[in-house]
């Protein structure tokens, strides 16, 4: 028995029972991305509800005792309000969860709006991961995220005001090597305005190509020389001056991604000077340490 999975999940939903409601990425535009392409899935689209709720009968079968559920692909709010609150509350009744979430990009909540919003929350769904990558505009113009920081501010808001948890994901290296000091500064001004409930660090990869499909857009950009990869080095620094200038209360700050050069984590703001000093240590080490370090650390999807 098997059925149809998202292709990628975040690291925190490894114990989720996994739904797949739409195929690929809506929006595939992003400079910095391209990954379902990589992935071989280049194109989008929704899949027939009742297809969903045979897997979801499957997965009842098979795992009963599923405590939470993650809903992929990229972005699966794009199958709409009424799709998504049917199949949440058919989830509640054939589960007994805790938790529901999905990866959500803020241009589709914008689309929502408000209500479409509250409607998710009044459904069951309870957490939204979503790529909040920069809070320096001219950083998601140039990479073509599709969202601004004051669009992320408005859909947190309605986030909070219906008590779905927000988990952000933060790229260091956005900036490449040029930007870096907007990339991280207004990161944080962003982040203290929403003060979300996780923040989630991840470090640029521009991936190669696969046997499945082409590498990450960026590769022409920095191949062209429009865009100058942070070094290892300087995303540590990176990591430093957004944790300098987070007064976020309540989040949980973690690097749960395998590609961190340094993975710090912890309660913010309670242990946001251990975490300073994790990274100073490690500064502090020699260089040629330091490079080892930056060597041994895999790059990875
Ligand atoms: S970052 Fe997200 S929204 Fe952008 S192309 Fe990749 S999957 Fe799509």
């Amino acid at each position: 028995m098997t059925f149809e999975q998202p292709l990628i999940r975040p690291p925190s939903e490894w114990r989720s029972g996994l739904i797949r409601v739409t195929r690929g990425c809506d929006w595939n535009r992003c400079r910095f991305c391209g990954i379902y392409p990589n992935l071989g899935e280049p194109s989008f689209s929704v899949r027939p509800l009742a297809d969903i709720l045979a897997d979801v009968a499957l997965l009842r079968q098979l795992r009963p005792e599923t405590e939470t559920m993650f809903l992929g692909d990229a972005d699966p709010l794009q199958a709409g309000v009424a799709t998504i609150s049917e199949l949440v509350r058919h989830l509640r009744q054939a589960f007994s969860l805790t938790r529901i979430t999905c990866y959500a990009r803020a241009s589709t909540l914008n689309k929502l709006g408000r209500d479409g919003v509250m409607q998710l929350a009044a459904a069951g769904l309870n957490r939204i991961h979503l790529g909040l990558e920069s809070g320096s505009d001219e950083i998601l113009r140039y990479h073509r995220k599709g969202q601004s920081a004051k669009m992320v501010r408005e859909v947190a808001t309605w986030l909070h005001d219906a008590g779905i948890e927000l988990s952000v994901y933060v790229l260091l290296g956005l900036g490449g090597s040029s930007l870096w000091r907007q990339h991280a500064l207004a990161t944080a001004e962003l982040l203290n305005a929403i003060e979300p409930a996780f923040i989630r660090v991840r470090r640029l990869w521009v991936y190669p190509e696969s046997p499945y499909g082409p590498g990450s857009p960026l590769l022409g950009e920095i191949a062209a020389g429009k865009f100058q990869p942070q070094s290892p080095e300087g995303t540590v620094l990176e990591l430093q001056l957004l944790l300098q200038q987070l007064t976020a209360r309540g989040a949980e700050f973690t690097c749960d991604h395998e590609n961190n050069y340094i993975k710090v984590k912890g309660q913010l703001p309670r242990d946001r000077l251990a975490m300073l000093a994790q990274i100073e240590a490690f500064l502090a080490r020699p260089a040629r340490e330091r490079e080892q370090h930056y060597r041994e650390v895999g790059s990875r999807i």
